[in-house]
């Protein structure tokens, strides 16, 4: 997590027009995409209730499907390595590299790889790592982290996609989106075909036969683990399913829901490593399996987290990731999800202010594919953020006010007109403009519609008399 507070980064997202603008348009994008192909497709509730079973009953038996994956991937041929922590898993990777004489490295887009920071580790060894997904290639280059989990450069314009090429890839300037792609399709193949490892995620692991399941849109997830003459890659623990047939259904909810597509364009089922009569691919395959606090998680009253599937949905609809975008939050993971994940993972200390940054109004909730209860466990969170520290003095005062006059009907009415009041007195054309403090926090980035005249209790009892 930044040194920067979160109040800070809320506030820098703000003063940066061109992003939230690239951020709102993004999700944008994305939930009208989410909404046609839901339409589409009626069965859709249905299956996520399927997903939703899959996941509860998967994580009940967790160690069990674990050790038939792990068993698996041996049986094909392939290496599991099982990490505490990032630093085991790194550690894990750099070892392999040293051993094997890598110095080029290629990656596909995968989370998991940015929240142990793996390609910082390996550069300590001057292993060179490229991302090979279009947008974490351009993360890349921009000297960047994402700022979405399945559409890591949302915040970005292609004017500034197109000012990155042409200063780090030395090409002239173009913002035309086929030519860029061709521009980073050519940069990238040389590097396909001169990486010693190949570097992915994985979107599912299934325990049946000890395949991983990768998802992508572009060619990369492909290129990545079949050409280099090793392939690693990083799993978190929770990502396992039993069977082919869960499989399926993991897959018509998560491409739905993520990119609004019926399946993404690539869905890559990898077994071990090549076999004496593949005509190509890896020479070697390991599988790290991390935990590096999902055993905590799984045994908290918030274990509903790892029910997950990274489908993005729950950002793309949130109204404070709309305004704020990515960045803000700090962590590898934004958004509701990243709100509840990231303290779990790092704790109260370093991200507890991120389950204060929801209206709670429980759009992430209607649309996770898994229907995972978020608003539940930011509740759960910001209870135990604030039984470790205390809200300041004030606020708590502040509160016990509202708590005495909103349990009092007279109480609360007397003090709506005072409020209705002072805010008729503060508006211009039925708008206020600016409060005085500590209320100016509203006022600083919006303006607040004056009361009106009558309140909607007053209506109704004219109405009804
Ligand atoms: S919490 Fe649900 S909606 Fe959000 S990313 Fe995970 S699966 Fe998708």
């Amino acid at each position: 997590m930044p040194e920067t507070t979160f109040p800070q980064r809320v506030r820098i997202a703000l003063d940066d027009p061109k992003k939230t603008y690239a951020v709102a348009l993004g999700a944008r994008h994305l939930v009208e995409g989410r909404a046609r192909a839901l339409a589409a497709f009626p069965q859709m509730d249905e299956f996520r209730d399927r997903a939703r079973l899959i996941r509860a009953h998967t994580l009940s038996r967790l160690d069990a499907y674990l050790t038939e994956f792990a068993d698996n991937v041996a049986a094909a041929g392939g290496a599991v390595f099982w990490a505490k922590d990032a630093t085991e898993a790194t550690n894990y990777v750099r070892q392999l590299a040293r051993e094997k004489g890598v110095r080029r490295a290629v990656k596909s887009k995968s989370m998991v790889t940015e929240e142990i920071h793996l390609n910082r580790e390996l550069e300590k060894d001057s292993i060179t790592v490229t991302e090979s997904d279009l947008g974490e290639f351009i993360i890349q280059l921009a000297e960047e982290t994402p700022s979405h989990i399945i559409a890591p450069v949302m915040h970005k314009t292609r004017y500034e996609v197109a000012e990155t090429f042409r200063d780090k890839l030395g090409v002239p300037y173009t913002d035309d989106p086929i030519e860029l792609n061709r521009i980073a399709r050519e940069y990238l193949r040389r590097i396909f075909l001169s990486a010693d490892m190949g570097i992915s995620g994985v979107n599912f692991g299934v325990a049946e036969s000890g395949s991983i399941c990768l998802v992508t849109n572009e060619g990369n997830g492909r290129l990545t683990t079949t050409a280099p003459r090793i392939h690693v890659a990083i799993m978190g623990m929770e990502k396992i399913v039993p069977t082919f047939e869960d499989l399926g259904v993991m897959l018509n909810v998560l491409a739905r829901s993520a990119t609004g597509q019926k399946l993404s364009v690539y869905t890559n089922i990898i077994t071990g490593a090549r076999r004496p009569a593949d005509p190509d691919g890896p020479e070697e395959f390991h599988v790290v399996i991390l935990d590096n606090g999902r055993s905590r998680a799984l045994a908290s009253e918030n274990a509903e987290i790892l029910y997950c599937i990274r489908c993005g949905a729950c950002l793309n609809h949130c109204p404070v990731f709309q305004a704020i975008g990515g960045h803000a939050y700090g962590s590898v993971y934004p958004g509701p999800i990243g709100s509840v994940l990231s303290p779990i993972l790092w704790g109260t200390d370093a991200a507890g202010d991120l389950p204060h940054a929801s209206t709670l109004c429980g759009k992430c909730r209607e649309v996770c594919p898994v229907r995972i209860d978020l608003p539940r466990m930011l509740l759960n969170l910001r209870a135990t953020g604030l039984a470790e520290k205390p809200a300041p003095a004030w606020l708590r005062w502040g509160i016990r006010q509202y708590r005495a006059a909103a349990v009092n009907p007279q109480r609360f009415r007397g003090g709506i007109k005072v409020a209705a009041t002072g805010l008729r007195l503060l508006a211009k054309d039925g708008w206020v403009k600016k409060l005085p403090a500590p209320l100016n926090g509203w006022t600083d980035h919006r303006e607040l519609p004056a009361f009106a005249p009558k309140s909607f209790h007053q209506l109704w009892t004219e109405r009804e008399t």
